[in-house]
């Protein structure tokens, strides 16, 4: 059987289609799947086109492409407040999608919303929790064995809910998404900071915390903060040993970490055409790193080759039908632009420590040296959801084979982690993972593994100084193996590769040769490779479930003595009396995160059991009263101690208890459990000079009370002993202050006001105790 029909048969099998053949789909130019796995989702272009029609005749001006897609999916064109960089968006998303690690809190919150089924398609993904150790199929059953019960959480969640779960080997979500579900136009959100590598085939897709994914599935609109817009004008084409991953390094030089904060960068021009739909990938994926809402490409014949190939000409045929839609305006505005010419540029790579340290390929090993970076590089690592397209591996695979070609293998360590089971299986196939190991590498597990810090490093010891060089996207301290003396930088697959087998940075594969075995210098020709495999996709070994028709007798798996999952409990409505007495757990010094709030790094294993984690809460943030992290006094006892103690203390004697912060409390990741766990040990309000915005709505989610000073200064009338009363929520309403009446221990008060952004919603999300148990009083 040949593969594509082997995939169809599965999915026909998993999806109990009957006479569902590929010819049929592709006839069907009115009403396209969304997707092979949902026959019965339809692409709503129609609708896109009316919304866009609706907006443009208001807003009276070209739009560009990101604009036509965004607005396109307004729960309410006609009435929205468009400004870009001001207004709250109220958005219908096309799709979820959710990686293992979030997906856990994100479901047991669906599960907590009481509803029967998700409203809008989605899916989970296994690729987080797999460590890197010995190699593909070792390290996949190995976690396997340690993750069960959560794969099997989330693998009977998804049934009962009706969301579809890719299984551990699957592949990465991001490759999953482009193979499968991103199309253009599409607006998917995912609970994972590189979705928006669906950019690459058209689509809008952001990254948001497990609390917006559940609104999405429960049918709620989702806001956004309307996006600005920054254009990329790329001329000339791609050419050599440049790469699209130079894009991406190049704009991420120019931009910083913080350049993108509240755009969405949008790729336009006539070099655009010169990159793989898979290479326009990679580069939407990897402006996550200057902070950018999303990216994106307009539709172009690149993309359309990519849905032809991977099944989905019927998609491909319907976008030529909206194609005016699914590119910008001539004449749209854009807040900023950066032009590149791409015959003008050259491979990058950039660090070590921060991803927007560029360095032309030819001029890293003298910063190096300068610097006292490492020069010998330990290691080199190909793959990950930027760079693990069939394109990337047969691009590396063709300077393998030229060193092959020579007698020679990497004087480096080298690693490859493909991007799906269907990469790894067609590049089994044709040969580029033989070639890839017989020049040294280790295929590893279709998963995260050393990009998200689950890579069981054995060749040097932690705090010893070493370089790697990763086509990863990230570089951060620690982030691949834990050592903060890791000298990580990110290139191109081919450009690592090509180091791995110079075994140092100083080497320029454009200008310097290598000696073969014979003793003879030879240089290495810049890599050309197929953009997409001459025959169909193997799809390698069926992955996918499918949530059945019926989950009426599916049980969902969670043990009451589990350590890693814990079903959650609705949160208590409010009692309808103002909040008295509370008693200060701390207040804050200084910056305070997410991080700060809910920490990662060990406590990333109990994502899905809410009490446990809630052992971290502000465990990092600064007492103002003694300067010390997780130190703070109980003020019935008068000792000082850990913050996450004091707080059950407080709980366990029924006292409810308030934060005090400083400015832009909760920035950082959106990490919903920063939210979840004030709540769960019995927090009523955060006060604070201001609020990073998504971590202040996560709190109204959770029943709570983001309140600021209506004076900054009267941060400074607060003392940790006090006792706050807070007043006025009878008449709780958008844009009324509330007011806070400072109890000293001496018997003195003062009295202050605190502002609030609530709107009439969020006001009945605090009433009914969380946004969710509004939700399940609404069902009612
Ligand atoms: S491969 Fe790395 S960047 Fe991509 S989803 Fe996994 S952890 Fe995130």
């Amino acid at each position: 059987m040949a593969p594509y029909s082997l995939l169809v048969s599965r999915l026909q099998k998993a999806l109990g289609v009957r006479q569902y053949h590929v010819a049929s789909v592709l006839c069907q130019r009115a009403k396209v799947a969304m997707s092979h796995f949902e026959p019965n989702e339809y692409i709503r272009y129609d609708l896109l086109e009316k919304n866009i029609n609706i907006v443009r005749k208001r807003l009276n001006r070209p739009l560009t492409l990101s604009e036509k897609i965004v607005y396109g999916h307004l729960d309410d064109p006609a009435n929205q407040e468009i400004e870009r960089g001001k207004t709250y968006l109220r958005l219908r998303p096309d799709r979820v999608a959710m990686q293992d690690a979030t997906a856990q809190m994100a479901m047991l919150q669906f599960i907590s919303s009481g509803l029967p089924k998700v409203a809008v398609p989605s899916t989970i993904h296994c690729d987080h929790l797999i460590e890197a150790q010995l190699g593909g199929e070792k390290d996949l059953r190995r976690a396997k064995d340690i993750n069960q019960e959560v794969y099997n959480f989330l693998a009977t969640a998804g049934a009962k809910y009706g969301v579809g779960f890719w299984r551990p080997g699957s592949g990465i979500i991001h490759q999953i998404i482009l193979e499968n579900y991103a199309y253009p136009g599409v607006l998917l959100i995912g609970t994972d900071s590189h979705t928006p590598n669906g950019g690459g085939l058209g689509g809008i897709c952001i990254g948001v915390g497990g609390a917006d994914a559940v609104d999405v599935m429960a049918g709620i609109p989702w806001e956004l903060k309307c996006p600005k817009v920054i254009g990329v004008k790329l001329t000339g084409s791609l050419s050599g040993w440049t790469s699209p991953k130079d894009v991406i390094l190049k704009v991420a030089g120019i931009l910083t970490v913080k350049g993108g904060t509240g755009a969405i960068v949008e790729y336009h021009g006539p070099g655009v055409d010169s990159i793989s739909c898979t290479g326009m990938a990679t580069i939407c994926n990897m402006g996550a790193e200057i902070g950018a809402t999303t990216s994106v490409f307009p539709y172009n014949h690149r993309m359309k080759k990519y849905l032809s190939k991977t099944g989905r000409a019927d998609i491909a045929n319907l976008a030529d039908e909206f194609k005016d839609h699914l590119v910008p305006d001539s004449g749209c505005h854009y807040d900023q632009l950066i032009e590149i010419n791409l015959s003008e540029l050259k491979p990058h790579i950039n660090g070590p420590f921060t991803p927007d340290l560029a360095h032309p390929v030819a001029e890293v090993g003298s910063v190096a040296e300068k610097e006292g970076w490492p020069l010998d590089i330990r290691v080199g690592l190909i793959g990950s959801c930027t760079n693990s397209s069939y394109e990337d591996m047969g691009r590396s695979a063709a300077v393998a084979k030229q060193a092959l070609a020579h007698g020679l293998k990497c004087k480096s360590q080298f690693t490859i982690t493909p991007g799906s089971e269907q990469i790894r299986a067609t590049i089994e196939r044709d040969g580029y993972a033989q070639i890839l190991r017989d020049v040294g590498g280790i295929v590893l597990a279709n998963a995260c593994g050393p990009c998200i810090g689950q890579w069981d490093r054995k060749d040097i010891k932690k705090g010893e100084k070493n370089t790697i060089v990763t086509s990863y996207n990230r570089n951060f301290t620690g982030r691949n193996d834990a050592n903060p003396e890791t000298h990580a930088f990110v290139t191109s697959p081919e450009i690592v590769t090509a180091l791995a087998i110079a075994g140092t940075l100083k080497f320029n594969p454009e200008t310097d040769f290598l000696t073969g075995k014979d003793g003879k210098k030879f240089k290495l020709e810049a890599p050309d490779a197929d953009e997409l495999p001459r025959a169909e996709f193997d799809p390698g070994q069926d992955t996918y479930q499918h949530p059945p028709k019926d989950s009426s007798g599916q049980q969902v798996d969670v043990s009451p003595t589990s350590q890693r999952l814990q079903l959650l409990e609705p949160f208590d409505k409010w009692d309808g009396r103002d909040l008295e007495d509370l008693q200060i757990l701390i207040k804050v010094k200084g910056k305070c995160t997410t991080d700060h709030i809910s920490a990662a790094g060990p406590w990333l294993k109990f994502r899905g059991h809410l009490d446990n984690i809630s052992n971290n809460l502000l465990i990092g943030a600064i007492n103002v009263e003694n300067g010390k992290a997780n130190s703070v006094r109980n003020a019935v006892t008068q000792e000082f101690g850990p913050v996450p103690d004091t707080a059950r203390y407080y709980k366990k004697h029924g006292i409810r208890w308030v934060v005090i912060g400083d400015e832009n409390y909760g920035e950082g990741s959106s990490r919903e459990h920063a939210a979840l766990e004030p709540r769960h040990l019995g927090g009523r309000a955060i006060i604070t000079k201001s609020f990073a915005r998504i971590h202040e709505t996560n709190l109204k989610k959770q029943g709570l009370l983001p309140l600021t000073f209506a004076d900054p200064a009267d941060y400074n009338k607060i003392h940790p002993v006090d006792k706050l009363t807070i007043q006025g929520l009878k008449d709780f309403a958008p844009g009324k202050p509330l007011t806070c009446i400072i109890k000293h221990p001496n018997g003195t008060q003062e009295t202050i006001l605190l502002n609030h952004t609530f709107n009439e919603t969020q006001i009945e999300w605090f009433r009914a105790g969380s946004a969710l148990n509004r939700m399940k009083e609404l069902q009612k």
